[in-house]
């Protein structure tokens, strides 16, 4: 890739205040009503400094700020998209780079560091030379201490949309509604595109087509209410899914994956609840991945404390989970009627997505994006609706044996 910018003279010597002023946030003033596209991203490496520029095609001033646990910068766009280039290779400090949707407003970009960092510079260059709008981020190498101080400030001086305020615990809604509320949850989203299959699909795409289909299916029987915690390319933390599902008085909430492992012989799908404990390394390892959803879209888990402190299953937690495994052995064997399932079809591992205290939680996952018969199904309409009529049968089941036992 051609480093087009060229770097601009060593900043003079400064105090520590206005350092710190120059390690996170900058803005420019931008007009509000455009739409800024952003048409390419370019990293360049001199020394121990690492240069992202973004090609743009108005002036902007997106927020920067850095995150720790793991080290990451942050770029967030206002009113922006995105569209077009590809990924980036690694380059100097950063190891990694995403972006998507974050929300209705913002544009994401996290880029992952090899280790501490500060934000040198940041400043938006005007047309000049043949190239166009652009906005210019300088990372150094910094020391540990270096790090944290400048993310404790970019903690208390800028409010990314990801710390939104915590959903308020309420009690959930009457259910005063004759049909029940079932709740689906796609996977992953905007920044976080979730696993790559092997026919180039990211899951994001493959969950959403999921969950869409499984709707359908629902809400055609004509007995079910829907909602969907996102319909269309963008991140949710994973304490929102499951606080929609509870403001809703949802009776199920279903999360949907598609996995990947490093053998591609690997297939079938698997049907997951939660439990403080992993029933086996298989299921630890999903945990690990499909945990570090909120991380690889940006989110500032030092500040989020159900994701710290969200080990333990309390006791309100113990009934919801009787319905939540109740349900994954009825779902299981209409599964297995219409695609391939794991030969364990059901495990147990420490799930955040699954944490909520009222609503009976399972997680889906559809089958392995690695495996080639796989990713074939999960990527077509006949294989989403398989998995579509399975969840009905099983829905219509479960709901049939609770008014049994509630006579
Ligand atoms: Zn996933």
């Amino acid at each position: 890739m051609v480093f087009r910018v060229s770097f601009p003279p060593p900043r003079p010597r400064m105090g520590m205040r206005a350092l710190l002023a120059l390690i996170f946030t900058f803005w420019v003033c931008a007009p509000a009503f455009a739409e800024t596209a952003i048409r390419d991203v370019r990293l360049g490496k001199n020394g121990d400094r690492t240069r992202i520029v973004f090609d743009l095609s108005a002036s902007a001033s997106p927020k920067v700020f850095l995150l720790a646990d793991p080290s990451r910068v942050v770029v967030d766009f206002e009113n922006a998209d995105a569209k077009g280039f590809d990924q980036l290779k690694s380059k100097g400090l950063v190891t990694g780079l995403r972006f998507g949707h974050f929300n209705a407003k913002t544009y994401r970009f996290v880029l992952d560091l090899s280790g501490p960092a500060k934000i040198g510079r940041a400043f938006a260059l005007d047309p000049a030379g043949g190239a166009g709008h652009r906005y210019v981020i300088d990372i150094d190498q910094a020391t540990r201490a270096e790090f944290a101080d400048a993310v404790r400030a970019s903690r208390t001086t800028t409010r990314p949309a990801a710390q939104a305020a915590p959903t308020p615990r309420r009690i959930a809604p009457k259910r005063s509604h004759a049909k029940r509320m079932v709740v689906l949850d796609p996977g992953h989203g905007g920044v976080d595109p979730g696993t790559l299959g092997v026919l180039g699909v990211n899951e994001k795409i493959i969950t959403l087509k999921v969950a869409r289909a499984i709707r359908t299916e629902l809400e055609n029987s004509g007995r079910y209410r829907v909602r969907l915690t996102r319909d269309r390319d963008i991140y949710i933390p994973h304490r929102q899914r499951y606080g929609i599902a509870h403001d809703e008085g949802a009776d199920l909430f279903i999360s949907i994956h598609a996995d990947s492992i490093a053998n591609p012989k690997v297939r079938g799908g698997t049907i997951y609840t939660l439990s403080e404990t992993a029933s086996d390394r298989e299921a630890a390892r999903l945990a690990t991945k499909e945990n570090k959803s909120d991380i690889i879209a940006g989110l500032d888990l030092g500040t989020t404390d159900t994701v710290v402190s969200g080990i333990l299953i309390d006791l309100a937690q113990r009934e919801t989970l009787n319905a939540s495994v109740e349900f994954a052995k009825t779902l299981l064997p209409r599964m297995r009627q219409q695609v391939r399932m794991h030969k364990r079809g059901h495990r147990f591992a420490n799930l955040l997505v699954l944490k909520s205290i009222d609503v009976p939680s399972i997680l889906l996952e559809t089958g392995y994006l690695t495996n080639r018969d796989d990713a074939r199904m999960l990527n077509s309409r006949s294989g989403q609706r398989k998995i579509a009529r399975a969840v009905l049968a099983a829905v219509d089941d479960y709901f049939a044996s609770q008014t049994v036992e509630a006579r």
